[in-house]
This record gives structure tokens, sequence and C-alpha cells, in this order.
């Protein structure tokens, strides 16, 4: 079980020195408890008190990644069984198959619908992750070649689907540098793929036929000196994955298994839908699955995202100047705040009123207007802060600025500190087309 934070606290020295960067041991001890420190950060830690909070601290799932640069995927590092206990880290990567014996315009094709293929929703890009690659064929000349041709560009991340060692050793060869995810250990073949693992430095995925002989395998692979694992434990239908991975989840968060602290990998081949669905609500955090129709690819990134993104955190815009339509030197000039849902229901009425606007997005934290005024997030010096940065009066003939409603008690304070003369707006977004004909100029 998890050390509690006064439990850790035992194990301090107790100085409370600061050299952690905590003002005192309690402190460093809460961080430790929320899996938010390493304890090498206190140099006087003792090796008894060292050994067992290493094992008792940080996050109880390890973090793992897969392939190199932007596209890089990170998983793992997960504390909590639901989002609102806290929240989920790493979103599941939705990594497409295809088949070694498939043309090399076919396997082509499928990576640049990988890197190019996105939709983008509240101003977030979301997208497939990577390519797996199934090395069935028995041919070590076609699995090389159908890895070669996947691994051109190198910024796709990789698995490499296998239980033959020669064929990943030979595939491995040409792209292991690159960080591709080995797939999958057995417990005939683990030995091996543990030493290429090694000598790749390459993340693992252990299979087994149970969770009992998953933990089992994950610790002979651990014992060999495996840190990155990843555990497949597909079942037969998405009700024995469910259950399957409640119990490996469960067993890693109460440290309870440490040999099953790892990131979960999900076969959606089975039944494609239901898979995707249930693994991305409960607990995988590789889905690998034949490519997916734009519908269902939809669905899954937009499923992922909702599941993935903090309710206690406003999802942001990046403050700046933003244009709707073609705006010039006279057109009307919006400001608001930062929450991505008061910008997009904003661009949204802008963009049906018909008039090309300028629309300066001020920093107030994610908050919406009425909350941003209320706190102070909102005032007259972050309007005058970001007229400034964007160099709006360039823009325009007019230093007119128009604010919402809900803002209109900073209206003078706001004059007084830009120079700008300030027009109230509505407070409701809806009206901003009525506003437009009938009270702007
Ligand atoms: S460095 Fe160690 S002794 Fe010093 S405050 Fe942090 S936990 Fe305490």
């Amino acid at each position: 079980m998890a050390l509690k934070p006064l439990e850790i606290y035992k194990l301090l020295p107790k100085k409370n020195c600061k050299e952690c960067g905590e003002q005192t041991c309690l402190s460093f001890a809460m961080k430790l408890a929320q899996g938010k420190a390493d304890p090498a950060s206190c140099p006087y830690l003792d090796s008894e008190a060292k050994a067992a909070l290493s094992s008792q601290t940080g996050a109880p799932i390890a973090k793992i990644t897969i392939g190199m640069g932007s596209r890089m995927i990170t998983i793992g590092e997960e504390t909590v069984f639901y989002r609102h206990d806290k929240t989920f880290y790493h979103e599941p990567a939705i990594i497409y198959r295809v088949v070694d014996t498939a043309p090399a315009e076919e396997i082509t094709a499928l990576a640049a619908r990988i890197r190019e293929e996105k939709i983008t929703r509240i101003g977030i890009d979301l997208q497939v992750n990577g390519l797996a690659v199934d090395l069935g064929s028995g041919s070590l000349k076609q699995s090389v070649t159908a890895v070669t041709t996947a691994n051109e560009g190198g910024d796709i991340p990789l698995v490499l689907q296998s239980e033959d060692p020669e064929i990943l050793k030979a595939c491995l060869a040409v792209c292991g540098n690159y960080n591709p995810l080995i797939c999958a250990a057995t417990e005939h073949n683990y030995r091996e793929l543990c030493d290429l693992a090694k000598k790749y430095d390459a993340p693992l995925v252990v299979r087994a036929p149970d969770v009992e002989k998953i933990g089992a395998l994950s610790k002979e692979c651990m014992g060999l000196g495996i840190k990155k694992i990843v555990l497949d434990i597909t079942g037969a239908d998405s009700g024995e994955y469910l259950s399957r991975a409640t119990l490996v989840r469960s067993l890693a968060l109460t440290r309870t298994a440490p040999e099953l602290g790892f990131p979960i990998l999900l076969d959606c081949s089975g039944s494609v839908p239901d898979n995707i669905v249930t693994g991305i609500v409960k607990f995988a955090s590789v889905l690998i699955t034949p490519q997916l129709p734009v519908a269902e690819m939809t669905t899954a990134l937009v499923l992922r995202q909702n599941i993935y993104t903090d309710p206690q955190k406003p999802i942001q815009m990046t403050p700046g100047l933003y244009r709707i339509g073609d705006p010039g030197p006279d057109s009307p000039v919006f400001m608001t705040v930062n929450f991505s849902l008061t910008f997009f229901t904003l661009q949204g009425y802008l963009e049906a009123a018909r008039v090309p606007c300028f629309l300066l997005i001020v920093e107030t934290e994610g908050m919406s207007v009425l909350t941003s005024v209320a706190a102070g997030k909102l005032n007259e010096s972050v309007v005058a802060e970001w007229i400034t940065k964007t160099s709006l009066a360039d823009e325009v003939n007019e230093k007119k600025l128009i604010i919402p409603g809900y803002a209109s008690p900073l209206s003078g304070r706001i004059e007084d500190a830009t120079g700008w003369k300030v027009v109230v707006g509505p407070r409701d977004a809806a009206d901003i087309g009525r506003f437009l004909t009938e009270e702007w100029k």
C-alpha cells in the first residue's frame, strides 16, 4: 500500500533545511505522497529511507515514451483510479496497424494519413498517434522492407509486432534508434527480447494468457533489467479486457504488485468500436486498431479528449490578436478573456454576423468574463498590457475597443489606462449581430 504523508515524514531527516526545494520536511512528505517529488531531492536520506521511499513514492504507473521528436508518445504516470479523484495525465495513443505484406504505397499512404490528418476541437489539434507494423509474413526481408518504409521520415512512432526474435532483431536494426515499441515478449522469447530492448533502450510489451502470468513475466523482465514495460492485457472481448484492466490498475495503484505498475496495451482488432471506447474510458494507454473511417476516428479522438481533459482546469486560448474574416483599419475591435468556451462562442457569433473584425484575447488564466472580473484577473492593466504586446494600435485608424457587457464596471479604468475609447458590448454573445447592426459606429 502507498505510504501516507505522515508515514513518509517519519522517514525524513526533519532538518527543514529547504535543500529539496520545499519549505519544510512535512511539505516535502506531502509532495512525495502525491507523486510530485523525487526522494533523491533530499540529500540527507539514509539508505534505508531511500529504499523505502523509492518503492513507495512517485507515480505507481511508470512513465514510458514511444518514438522521438514532436510526435513522441508519452504514456503512464497515472496516479488515480477515477478521473474525478484528481486527473488522468497521458491520453492513450491510438495506433493504426498495417501488415508487412501490404504494398509500400499503402504503408506510405497510411503513415502520411497519421502525419497529416487531424481534427481541431476547441482550438486543440487531435490526431492518431502512430503506426504498428504487423510482422507476420514470416519473411525477414519483407518485414524489414515494411518497417523501413514505415520509418521513412523517422517522425511517426512505430510498434513492431512480432514474437520472433530474429525478425525483431532485423527490424530494430533499421529503426531501433527511433525508440519503437517492441511487441511482444512472451514466456518463450522474453530473454532474447529483453536483450534487444536493452540494446536499443526501447520499451517492451509483455504478453501472457492471464493477469497472474503477465505479472510473473513482467517480474522476470524487470529482473533482467527492463524498466520500460507495457502490459498487453487484451482479452477475448471488451468485457474480459475491462475486468483484467480493472484488476491490473487497482493492484498497481495500491502498489500491491509493482510488476503491474506499467501502462496497458489493448489490441482492438476483435471488436474495434467497442474495444476502442472501453480502452479510452478505462485504463488503456496504447490502442492498436486497423485504420478507422473518418467518422469513427473523430468519435474516438473526441471521446479521448473529453476523458483526458482536466475538468478542474479551464481550457485556455493563447492570448493575442485574432482576426475574424479579413479585417481592415476601420474594422471593429472586440476584447474578451482567454477562456476557450467564451472565445469559440464569440467567434461563432462574429462569423455569423459577417462583419470582419479584430478579437483581442487577454490573459485571465482561462476564467470566464464574469469570474475574471470578480477575481480581478480581468483589469485595466491586463488589457493595456495585451494592447501593447499585440501592437493593436498599428492595425486600426481609431482606438476604439468593444468590451464584454459583463466587464462594464471596468470601462472607465480601461480608458484611463490605455487611452482607448471603450464601448460596452452586449452581455450575451448572441446579441453581437444586433449590436453590430444597430449600435456599432
Ligand atoms: S532536504 Fe531533506 S531535510 Fe531538508 S527540508 Fe527537504 S526533506 Fe527536509
